[in-house]
């Protein structure tokens, strides 16, 4: 090799932004090049002729040893990207501290150097820093979480929305036709509720629904699945709940809706609820239809006076 040749080659080793390692089969280090003097601290003159393993004691020796075992043996490459594991070698990284780790996520390329033989007596190790796109994915899949979230929370009370609620509601249907536990779905609503909002405004509505939503919340338990279902009309999904206990649960939130009192401007608004309860029955061959048993009992609790619980009659 000529030495215009060997002096283009060592300016490409060392302005590249990548990481080259050159070793052999005993990790003996023979190319070191300046991203790696750069991120290690290393000095190339030190490393080479030593073992790659005595100045980066954070590799797993074992592991580095099976990836490369089948570049040695069989003359292919093989990759290994940050996802599997973040770094090969534990360099810090100059970005602001925004993601859970403050060191740079690598891609590695592990090549085999044929030599005239045929073997391949040595290899590459290529180091690439991901940590921007690694942190990109961190954001966005930070993001997809958090907008998962919200749209399956009714804005106004923090419970789940309806399509969501209705989603829920489906798949412990489906799951209760297997396993056959008792389970409740209970649906109220505000009684006079247009008056609350003629009489004291829009906005005091909107309190009067927050509130109530925050004293279905005290009255249920963690696994139950509250809902706002409609503007006034809530819904809860009580699991291993017979309509007995369900009904115990809808008076509790009935007399603690009868008992609270929504401050608004100087007045003080009291609301009731009227609701309605069915207990799950194999007779209700599609979800709607045990929602449907519910909302009639919600109909007779209206037609009887309000500020009641009703339960639906008994499906076999
Ligand atoms: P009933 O006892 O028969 O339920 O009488 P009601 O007046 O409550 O009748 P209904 O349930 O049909 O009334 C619903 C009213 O709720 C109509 C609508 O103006 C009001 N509403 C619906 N969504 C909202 C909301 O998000 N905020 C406010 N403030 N009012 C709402
Ligand atoms: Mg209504
Ligand atoms: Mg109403």
């Amino acid at each position: 090799m000529s030495i215009l040749e060997h002096s283009w080659q060592d300016a490409l080793l060392s302005s590249i932004e990548v990481g080259i390692v050159v070793v052999d089969k005993s990790f003996y280090v023979h190319e070191f090049n300046q991203f790696m003097e750069n991120h290690s601290g290393v000095l190339s003159a030190d490393i080479k002729g030593k073992v790659l393993f005595d100045f980066f004691n954070e590799i797993d020796k074992n592991w580095l040893e099976n990836k490369c075992q089948p570049v040695f043996s069989m003359n292919t490459p093989v990759f290994v990207i940050w996802e599997q594991r973040q770094y090969l070698f534990e360099f810090g990284t100059s970005r602001p501290i925004t993601s859970s780790s403050d060191h740079m996520y690598q891609n590695i390329t592990i090549l085999p150097i044929p030599s005239e033989s045929g073997q391949t007596e040595r290899i590459c190790l290529l180091v690439y820093d991901m940590t921007d796109q690694a942190m990109s994915k961190e954001r966005a899949d930070k993001l997809n979480e958090q907008l998962k979230v919200i749209s399956r929370i009714d804005g106004l009370t923090g419970l789940f929305n309806r399509r969501y609620w209705q989603e829920r509601f489906e798949r412990e249907f489906k799951l209760t036709f297997r396993n056959k536990k008792p389970i409740s779905v209970l649906i109220l609503d505000i009684d006079h509720f247009k008056k609350v909002n003629d009489t004291y405004g829009h906005q005091a509505g909107d309190k009067v629904i927050q509130s109530l939503a925050m004293l279905i919340r005290k009255a249920t338990r963690e696994t139950d699945i509250s809902g706002r279902y409609g503007g006034e009309e809530f819904v809860v999904l009580l699991p291993d709940t017979t309509a007995d206990t369900a009904l115990i649960v809808g008076e509790r939130i009935r007399k603690a809706a009868q008992r609270y009192l929504v401050k608004h401007d100087n007045a003080e608004i009291s609301v009731t609820i009227s609701a309605g309860i069915a207990q799950f029955s194999s007779q209700f061959t599609r979800p709607l239809m045990w929602l449907e048993a519910a909302d009639k009992a919600l109909y007779q609790a209206k037609e009887s006076g309000r500020n009641q619980v009703v339960l639906a009659e008994a499906h076999a």
